[in-house]
């Protein structure tokens, strides 16, 4: 009856039947066997062989000590059945045979054996063979012997551990030889050669494909424990990767809770700040209006001309006090929205330093404790001429002059600048009170004042030294800090500027050669930079390497040119700026011009920054301020690809 459930097992047994055969057929083809004699091809067949070898030492020993022992035994047996050919049989077994199976059996334990075992085993079964043939010959008719020559068979091919291709030879060479000796040396009857023949070849060919199938099969199992090994290996050495990548990635998370750490501590930090700032602000805006209100108010009721007089000068006074606040938190505001803008002209640096001197002589607070105000010209008059924005320079030494007078009770306030590794380094000296390193961490914050926790004992919004930090920033240098508590203070800041000849006070002090190195004639670097001065540092920077310069002013701008079908090598991409900021860009740019190295700059000390520029797929960054040497030195890295 018809089944659909018993066809369907078939069919499916068929189907896998065929897989497995297709999957054997790719296994020999994968093996790269020789068919006939099953030798692997290269180093392979050296690797198994040696396996082989070692594998089969111990049976071969335990073989031919049978053999040896059997073929001599078999004597006895020649004594019983054989008269007229004794001697010759005897000569056979214990001249020749018995000997040199004795012989392979002892030099099996040396250590040459394993060059030649092979051979050894091949003219053993021949010799052995012969033996018997010889005496099959000599006693046709005394079929013991036949049997005999089926043990050396049985012993050649599956015993010995001769490779299945030797055996193969010295079996049917065997019978030839037996063929030869019987029928032409010693003519005996065809038809009892016949009949040998016909057990002889089937032993034979029982023998050979047997053994073939033997080796096969030792031949695949060390093919695929071969397989196996080298799997597991690589098994082993993902696991390995991936204990790496665990371990890294951990420390990533570590490194990145840290980092989380001391951001939210900064926030707190900034939010007490903030708080602090508030009620700060508040008591100083009310301060000078409840002066402004107060006066105002008594100048109505007032009829004395010095009262009125007395009470404008107080008006003006808190109105003056009152505006410098609100220019400090218009300018905390613009560089907080990115849009200060730098007005760069020509000026002598000594003429400003004159002027502030001059200006801080009058200063209340200088009259009233009597300091000493000093000014250090590091450059002679005529070398002075920088480019640069005059009132935000201007702005921030009065910031750092006006604390020094303000802190500083007695002793001097110094102002001045030298030079130092092609920079302009401006400084403020106080002997002052000093602050302690806790202090110092914290004073160029915004709201900050050395007087956080208590009403301060000087007027002051805490804005000026993160006005004056922010500047320096955007003038593309840094602000720091060195002071003891008791010890004075010294408020550095250093600039990259330009002067009056065109040229950076580097090439005056510094004979660098880097630069010139570099022959960048025909490479383009699109520059997204929104502050003139930076972009202008690094055009003058970069001038001697002869590359050229595109400039983007944001980051859409640096998108589209971009976009153009342009040769672009490498783009330095700011941070921050207007419209489109330079992660986004990035962003953009990578989507489109994949091949393009695009280096960020970021701010010093924002660690976050360069964290998101990375992450953005900007290839690496620098930081603001740019140390020139290593600037020119990481835009070759990529350049000169
Ligand atoms: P403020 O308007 O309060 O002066 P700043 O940002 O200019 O704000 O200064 C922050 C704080 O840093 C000041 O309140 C003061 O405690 C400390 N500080 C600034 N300059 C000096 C100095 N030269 N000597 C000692 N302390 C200073």
């Amino acid at each position: 009856m018809f089944s659909p459930g018993k066809t369907k097992e078939k069919i499916s047994k068929a189907y896998s039947e065929k897989k497995l055969m297709m999957a054997q057929q790719s296994l020999v083809k994968e093996m790269g066997l020789n068919k006939f004699t099953l030798a692997f091809q290269g180093d392979n067949e050296k690797r198994f062989m040696e396996r082989y070898f070692y594998d089969s030492l111990l049976q071969v020993r335990i073989s031919f000590f049978l053999v040896t022992i059997l073929y001599g035994i078999f004597g006895i047996l020649d004594n019983i059945v054989v008269s007229e050919y004794k001697h010759v049989f005897h000569l056979i077994r214990y001249v020749g045979v018995v000997p040199l199976l004795s012989f392979v059996l002892i030099f099996s334990f040396s250590e040459h054996f394993k060059k030649v075992w092979q051979l050894l085993l091949f003219v053993s079964f021949l010799v052995a063979g012969m033996g018997i043939s010889i005496m099959t010959v000599l006693m046709p008719d005394n079929y013991l012997y036949y049997a005999g020559m089926m043990l050396i068979f049985f012993a050649g091919y599956f015993f010995i551990k001769l490779r299945f291709f030797y055996a193969f030879i010295a079996g049917w060479l065997t019978l030839l030889g037996y063929n030869v000796a019987a029928l032409i040396i010693f003519n005996v009857d065809k038809i009892t050669v016949l009949a040998n023949d016909f057990f002889y070849i089937s032993a034979n060919l029982i023998g050979m494909f047997a053994a073939y199938h033997i080796e096969y099969y030792a031949r695949r199992d060390f093919f695929l424990k071969q397989q196996l090994d080298r799997q597991k290996l690589h098994v082993e050495e993902i696991n390995k990767g991936l204990e790496e990548k665990v371990k890294q990635r951990t420390r990533e998370l570590e490194l990145q809770n840290i980092k989380l750490e001391a951001a939210k501590n900064r926030a707190e930090q900034s939010d007490k700040l903030k708080s602090a700032f508030l009620a700060n602000m508040s008591h100083e805006i009310r301060t000078p209006m409840n002066g402004i209100i107060g006066f105002a108010n008594l100048l109505n009721e007032t009829e004395s001309k010095e009262e009125r007089e007395e009470f404008v000068k107080i008006i003006v006074d808190n109105g003056n006090h009152l505006l410098n606040l609100i220019n400090e938190i218009i300018d905390i505001s613009k560089i907080e929205a990115g849009i200060l803008e730098l007005n760069l002209r020509e000026f002598s640096l000594n003429e400003l330093l004159d002027e502030l001197h001059k200006f801080f002589l009058s200063d209340k607070n200088v009259m009233a404790k009597n300091l000493e105000v000093r000014c250090k010209k590091g450059l002679p008059d005529d070398q002075s001429v920088i480019i640069f924005d005059r009132t935000r320079l201007k702005q921030v030494l009065i910031n750092l002059m006006n604390n020094a007078c303000k802190f500083t009770e007695k002793g001097s306030v110094e102002v001045g600048y030298y030079l130092n590794a092609g920079q302009l380094i401006l400084y403020v000296k106080d002997t002052g009170p000093g602050l302690d390193e806790e202090m110092q961490k914290y004073i160029f914050e915004r709201f900050m004042t050395a007087t956080i926790d208590s009403t301060p004992q000087q007027e002051g919004s805490g804005l000026g030294l993160a006005i004056s930090k922010a500047f320096v920033n955007l003038f593309g240098g840094d602000i720091w800090i060195e002071s003891k508590p008791g010890e004075g203070s010294i408020f550095y800041f250093n600039l990259m500027v330009e002067n009056g000849a065109g040229k950076l006070f580097k090439d005056e002090t510094y004979n660098t050669k880097y630069d010139m190195e570099y022959n960048w004639q025909d490479k383009v670097i699109l520059v997204a930079e929104d502050v003139a001065t930076n972009y202008l540092l690094v055009q003058k920077s970069l001038r001697k390497t002869g590359v050229k310069l595109i400039w983007a002013k944001n980051g859409r701008e640096a998108v589209d040119e971009c976009k153009k079908d342009q040769q672009i090598d490498l783009i330095l991409m700011d941070i921050r700026m207007p419209i489109m900021n330079g992660l986004e860009a990035t962003g953009i740019i990578k989507s489109i011009r994949k091949e393009v190295p695009i280096i960020a700059q970021t701010a010093y000390a924002m660690d976050g920054d360069r964290i998101r520029s990375l992450e953005a797929g900007c290839d690496d960054y620098v930081s603001k301020p740019i140390d020139l040497k290593s600037f020119v030195e990481l835009i070759a890295k990529y350049i000169d690809k």
